[in-house]
């Protein structure tokens, strides 16, 4: 079974849009055991869209394209795939209904535009989407299967696990595919692949390593007959081997655990903080609910606000700078007590491009201070990526997910 992707978008080919799409598709085909022989990028052009898809199937027996399924006047794949099976675009009932639908339940009107989302070429197959309205289209044409779906990345993606990808393996006579992701912080990604190498040989299993500043998800696949078995059996191995540094799985963020853990305790946390410049409060008020376990931040940048508004001594700041252990700690203990939280959460650092203080970038404390205990304070010296503009927003940001890693412990 050999596949090939075409990702259609003048915006790729312009360099406005990263193609994800063909990155992910990749990713996925291969771990799923399907081979992608190629992967090409057109612009919006209907020609150019028919003779690519044309060569692709003279090659392989399937084509997945993605993008050019909207309702403007430059998404043509729809246009091109009915000319390259010779058929015209006919009207789907059933689509149409629920363009009528969705647009009466938000109070706006159809544009004539919009109705070409309910045009397919005729005999075509639709493939359901249940994370948007425009589903994906199956064409049979002489030389194979064409699988096309939408361009937007969530929906694309949908598509592709809930529908293309079982069906292909189906076709193919694929073994069962399962998989599950799960997520570290505060470990290197080498430290984790070196820890997990028994779990790299377990027959049908392949684990991938997906590195985000200051995180790694694991990404386990297990493609064999009884591949939910194997998969448990994986994830128990990795979390053993691993133990707490795994904090969740699946969408299961950082925030969301630290949500979580406060919330059976009944407990609240306040947060002071000077290089993050207020990332840390952003990040614990993402997800709706927060208010029950978020009391409040300063963003206390100056090192004069430090002692004025957080209360740490005057003589500490002026002995060490603003950067140090002890001022994490204080900072800690002075917002949580300042705002009448039940835990302190404080960071303080480098994030460079220069030193400070002496110090160099990507020095880094954090404190935090439960209910009457001294503060806990660690100092991760924070790798220093590269060199450049992004330094600063990558130390920034591992400095939030070790913070929060910190709180969670
Ligand atoms: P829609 O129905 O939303 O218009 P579509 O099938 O017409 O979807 P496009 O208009 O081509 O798809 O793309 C929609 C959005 O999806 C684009 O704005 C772009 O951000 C994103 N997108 C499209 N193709 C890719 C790709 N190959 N990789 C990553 N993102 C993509
Ligand atoms: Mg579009």
């Amino acid at each position: 079974m050999r596949v090939e992707l075409l990702t259609v978008g003048d915006e790729l080919l312009l360099g406005d849009t990263i193609n994800g799409n063909a990155a992910w598709l990749g990713r996925r085909l291969a771990d799923s055991g399907v081979d992608v022989t190629r992967s090409v990028v057109v612009g919006d052009e209907t020609d150019v869209i028919i003779e690519a898809v044309t060569a692709a199937l003279g090659r392989a027996d399937a084509v997945i394209t993605t993008g050019g399924l909207g309702p403007t006047y430059d998404d043509l794949t729809r246009d091109a795939l009915a000319k390259a099976a010779g058929v015209p675009l006919v009207r789907d009932a059933g689509l149409e209904r629920r363009l009528r639908e969705r647009a009466a339940a938000s109070g706006r009107e159809l544009q004539a535009m919009a109705f070409r989302m309910a045009e397919v070429p005729e005999g075509a197959g639709l493939l359901r989407n249940s994370a948007g309205t425009a589903p994906g289209l199956r064409v049979e044409l002489p030389g194979g299967t064409v699988y096309a779906l939408p361009g937007v990345p969530f929906e694309m993606r949908t598509i592709v696990d809930e529908v293309v990808l079982p069906e292909l393996a189906a076709r193919a006579g694929l073994p069962a595919v399962a998989r599950r992701t799960l997520r570290t912080a505060g470990i290197w990604e080498s430290v984790v692949a070196t820890r997990l190498a028994e779990v790299e040989a377990m027959e049908g299993v392949k684990l991938a390593y997906l590195p985000e500043p200051g995180e790694v998800k694991i990404r386990i696949t297990a493609a064999a007959p009884d591949a939910a078995g194997r998969l448990a059996a994986a994830e128990a191995r990795v979390r053993e081997l691993l133990g707490p540094v795994v904090y969740g799985a699946e969408d299961e963020t950082l925030d969301r655990v630290v949500h979580r853990l406060l919330a059976e305790r009944s407990a609240t946390v306040a947060v002071a903080e000077s290089l993050t410049g207020g990332l840390i409060g952003a990040e614990l008020t993402a997800m709706p609910g927060s208010s029950a376990t978020f009391a409040g931040g300063m963003v206390t940048y100056a090192t004069e606000l430090k002692a004025r508004l957080l209360g740490v001594p005057e003589d500490l700041l002026a002995e060490h700078g603003a950067v140090h252990p002890d001022v994490a700690a204080a900072m800690a203990a002075g917002v949580r007590d300042r705002l009448g939280a039940g835990y302190g959460l404080a960071v303080t650092g480098v994030a460079g491009p220069e030193p400070q203080d002496g110090r160099p970038v990507g020095t880094v404390y954090i404190g935090v201070a439960g209910p009457g205990n001294s503060p806990t304070v660690v100092g991760p010296r924070l790798p220093v990526p590269g060199s450049g503009p992004e330094i600063r927003a990558v130390l920034r940001r591992m400095t939030v997910v070790h913070a929060l890693e910190l709180l969670r412990r």
